[in-house]
């Protein structure tokens, strides 16, 4: 399914949503096409490009404690499906800091794993294992998270996933799976 490009007022990236809901948006004068994609987006009353990618006219605040959902096929695409340990191919996931230890189900102790070192690790805490993180785990950027969301990132998205310093919500604006009730209602006289 063709998806859109939400982003904020401030170019932040906002969400990820099927292609009528950003036409919609649009026809609603409540958010401008920014990138145009490919073919054309008809109803009965209307014909427009399809948007690849859309800026509201608003800003809309992202609630700053929300944190994207841990799971398995995001800590995958994060570690871009390696062990976190060896490089390998990964097929788990491991608890740095093990769960019998007091190690958090977080994005920061989580790591994609190879089966070998799955079973090599056990229980234990990596001082005790002799083995070593490639890269600290962490939540991941944006760029990720719309990965996350729609399984590759189309190219004339990139360029607004980059991270950007100046920025002050960058930390906490992957969340795009609640970005969206954020969003204005859907306009029923489009
Ligand atoms: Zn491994």
């Amino acid at each position: 399914m063709a998806r859109s490009l939400v982003l904020n007022a401030t170019y932040e990236p906002l969400a990820v949503v099927p292609v009528r809901r950003a036409v919609v948006l649009v026809l609603g004068d409540k958010a401008d096409v920014i990138h145009a994609g490919s073919g054309t987006w008809r109803s009965e009353r209307h014909s427009v490009e399809v948007p690849s990618v859309i800026r509201l006219r608003y800003f809309v605040r992202v609630p700053y404690q929300r944190r994207a959902p841990l799971s398995r096929r995001a800590v995958f695409l994060r570690d871009d499906h390696r062990c976190q340990y060896c490089g390998r191919r990964a097929e788990n996931l491991d608890h740095v800091i093990p769960r019998s230890r007091g190690g958090a189900h977080e994005w920061d102790n989580v790591v994609a794993c190879c089966a070998r070192c799955n079973t090599h690790k056990r229980d234990r805490m990596l001082s005790e294992t002799g083995m070593r993180l490639v890269r600290p785990p962490e939540a991941p950027t944006r760029l990720s998270w719309v990965a996350v969301a729609v399984g590759e990132v189309p190219d004339p998205w990139v360029p607004y996933l980059a991270p950007s310093g100046a920025s002050p919500v960058s930390r906490h604006s992957g969340d795009f799976e609640i970005a969206e009730r954020d969003l204005p209602p859907m306009a029923t006289s489009a």
